[in-house]
C-alpha cells in the first residue's frame, strides 16, 4: 500500500504491556505480529523506524517491594531485551533488515548502542530496536525513548499504549473521562497525569519533540499516527 507518511524519522515507543496483549503479560505473538506488520508497511514507504521497547510485560523495577531498586532496574532493562528480541524475530520473518542495539553490552545478541551507528542503520533502510533502556536503573522506557529521539533527530515519538489518549482521568475507572485531543509538555509536566514520568517529559519538551500518544486498539493505527491523522493525543 501506498501510504502519505508525515514523518521521515520516527521513534516508536512500546510499552511491554502492549506487547502483552489482552492480558498486559509476557509476549503475544499475533500482537506482536500485528505490530510488525505496520512497521514493515512505514518502512517499505520510506519512513525510518526506530523502536524502543519497554519491559513492563515481564518486569518493572518500581514494582520491588524489598529488592535493591538497582537490581530490580537491571532486571527490568532484562525485560526489554526479551521484547526487543521477539520484535526483531517478527520483523525479519517479514523480511525486515532490523538491528537490536542495547545500551547494556550484550555481545552475542545485540549491537551496542553507538548514536552514529543507529543513524547509519535506519539512514539504510534498517529498523533499529533500543533495548535495555539508557542501561541506567531509576530511568524508564519513556525517558529511553526522548533520549533517542533527541539523539538521532527524530521527528516524532509515537507512544503506543494500551489506553488510546490521555485522559483528566483513568478511563478504566471513570466512564466520564474526557480524553484530550491536543495537550502541551508542560500540561504533562504539570498535571501529572501519568502519560509519561516527568524526566521523559521535560526531555521531550526541552528538545522540541512532539509526542502523539495513541492504542493499538486499532490495528492501522502506527501507520495512522505516521500519516498524521488524527487519533490519540498530541503533546506539543
Ligand atoms: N529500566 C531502567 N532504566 C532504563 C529503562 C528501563 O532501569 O533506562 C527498567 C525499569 O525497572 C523499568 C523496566 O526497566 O521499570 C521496564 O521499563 P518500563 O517500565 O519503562 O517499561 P514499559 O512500562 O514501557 O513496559
Amino acid at each position: 500500500m501506498v501510504l502519505k507518511p508525515e514523518f521521515k524519522r520516527v521513534i516508536l515507543k512500546l510499552s511491554g504491556e502492549a506487547l502483552g496483549g489482552p492480558k498486559g503479560t509476557g509476549i503475544d505473538e499475533a500482537i506482536v505480529s500485528v505490530v510488525t506488520d505496520q512497521i514493515k508497511e512505514l518502512s517499505d514507504n520510506g519512513v525510518e523506524v526506530a523502536v524502543v521497547i519497554g519491559g513492563g510485560n515481564f518486569w518493572r523495577g518500581r514494582t520491588s517491594e524489598k529488592m535493591d531498586r538497582s537490581t530490580a532496574d537491571y532486571m527490568g532493562m532484562m525485560a526489554t531485551v526479551i521484547n526487543a528480541l521477539a520484535l526483531q524475530d517478527s520483523c525479519e520473518q517479514k523480511g525486515l533488515n532490523t538491528r537490536v542495539m542495547s545500551a547494556i553490552e550484550m555481545r552475542q545478541i545485540a549491537e551496542p548502542y553507538i548514536k552514529r551507528r543507529a543513524v547509519r542503520h535506519l539512514e539504510k533502510g534498517r529498523v533499529v530496536i533500543f533495548a535495555a533502556g539508557i542501561g541506567n536503573p531509576f530511568f524508564s522506557t519513556d525517558t529511553t525513548a526522548a533520549l533517542r529521539a533527541a539523539e538521532i533527530e527524530a521527528e516524532v515519538i509515537l507512544l503506543a499504549k494500551k489506553v488510546d489518549g490521555v485522559y483528566d482521568s483513568d478511563p478504566n475507572e471513570n466512564p466520564n473521562a474526557k480524553k484530550y485531543t491536543t495537550m502541551t509538555h508542560d500540561d504533562v509536566i504539570n498535571n501529572k497525569l501519568g502519560v509519561m514520568d516527568t524526566t521523559a517529559a521535560t526531555l521531550c519538551f526541552e528538545n522540541s519533540i512532539p509526542i502523539l500518544v495513541f492504542g493499538l486498539d486499532d490495528p492501522k493505527n502506527i501507520i495512522k499516527a505516521c500519516e498524521g491523522e488524527n487519533i490519540g493525543t498530541l503533546i506539543k
